[in-house]
């Protein structure tokens, strides 16, 4: 069986990139790991389904036993792929959808290299600000804060296969969409049963 391949999405908070997983969720049968965090869950979310929450002792016991993919810092809080589900879903042949940050992409592209990195970036800085604002969940401070580390994770850009830029948002699952189907399609380590399958019926 062919092996599932590991999609990151990852950019600045309030790029979208939220929406545009639970979009590819709905429209695609991609399997999207659920993080896991010492931040305190927010209203309406579900452990095991938004993420699995858990305390700071003994996130920092899984991270010594080498339990998550990648795992960072944001915001003060811990988050972190882990690692067993991931590599599980792939070997079964499913894609795999992580929505992380850019540290945690980073760390992806040099413990999985085969690992493909998505950029959501948001039309300007100006239209970050009035989502992030939009929302209405941030003081003054965290804004400035948040546009700050946007911006710092902007330049690792560089380091991605590829972006999306999400000013229309069907537009954008659609790209992301593109990217993931033409990954599909690469001949890889696919062209020998490729090959025998014409053989074959020769
Ligand atoms: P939030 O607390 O708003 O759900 O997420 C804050 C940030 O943490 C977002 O940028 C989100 O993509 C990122 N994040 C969520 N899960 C993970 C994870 O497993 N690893 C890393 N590195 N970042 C994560």
């Amino acid at each position: 069986m062919q092996r599932g391949s590991l999609f990151v999405l990852s950019g600045p908070s309030g790029a979208g990139k939220g929406t545009i997983c639970q979009k590819l969720l709905a429209d695609t049968d991609i399997h999207l790991s659920i993080s896991m965090t010492t931040r305190q869950p927010r209203q309406g979310e579900v452990h095991g389904i938004s993420y699995y929450f858990t305390e700071e002792e003994d996130f920092l016991a899984r991270v010594e036993a080498g339990g998550f993919l990648e795992y960072a810092n944001v915001f003060g809080r811990y988050y972190g792929t882990p690692r067993d589900a991931v590599l599980e879903k792939l070997n079964e042949g499913k894609d795999v959808l992580l929505e992380i940050d850019v540290q945690g992409a980073l760390q992806v592209k040099e413990n999985f290299p085969e690992g493909i990195l998505i950029f959501v970036l948001p039309p300007s800085l100006e239209e970050l600000k009035k989502r992030i604002v939009g929302r209405g969940t941030e003081t003054e401070d965290a804004i400035a804060t948040r546009l700050g580390k946007a911006l710092q994770e902007i330049s690792f850009l560089d380091r991605y296969d590829y972006y999306v830029v999400n000013d229309d948002l069907d537009q954008a699952v659609d790209e992301v969409k593109s990217i993931i189907r033409s990954q599909s399609l690469k001949v890889a380590d696919r062209a020998e049963a490729l090959i025998a399958q014409y053989k074959e019926e020769n």
